[in-house]
């Protein structure tokens, strides 16, 4: 599962162009850091689950 730190890459761009995210809080709810901008999202884990490259 996804920890606290990890860095994650996403099969859709952030609008910046980023396509990493760092794990700001791990639960039902996702919060993630673009690594490009410093944007912070929230995402329900199971879409996230669905945007993540390789598993
Ligand atoms: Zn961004």
């Amino acid at each position: 599962m996804y920890e606290v730190g990890q860095i994650l890459r996403l099969r859709k761009k952030h609008a910046c162009g980023g396509d990493t995210w760092e794990v700001l809080k791990s639960g039902v709810d996702m919060r993630l850091k673009c690594q490009s901008c410093g944007r912070v999202i929230l995402i329900p884990r199971d879409k996230l689950v669905r945007q993540v490259k390789g598993g």
